[in-house]
């Protein structure tokens, strides 16, 4: 499953996002709920890696919809 690694810049705690063509901008931060995040990773689903080709768990078979 391609995974979002977010990290939460109020309370520094770090968790992972599955990867879905509607967390933008709906992700929160679970232990605060904060929305003030930054990605700091994503395994799976790398924005340059393959014009996005590789990501077989985004919506529509690729990340165009999940950047
Ligand atoms: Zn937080």
């Amino acid at each position: 499953m391609p995974i979002y690694e977010f990290k939460c810049n109020q309370c520094k705690a770090n968790f992972e996002q599955l990867c879905r063509h509607d967390w933008h901008g709906t992700v929160s931060c679970p232990a605060c709920g904060g929305k003030d995040l930054a990605r700091t990773l994503s395994a799976f689903c790398s924005p340059g890696t393959g014009g996005g080709k590789n990501c077989a768990g985004c919506a529509g078979g690729n990340c165009a919809s999940c950047k």
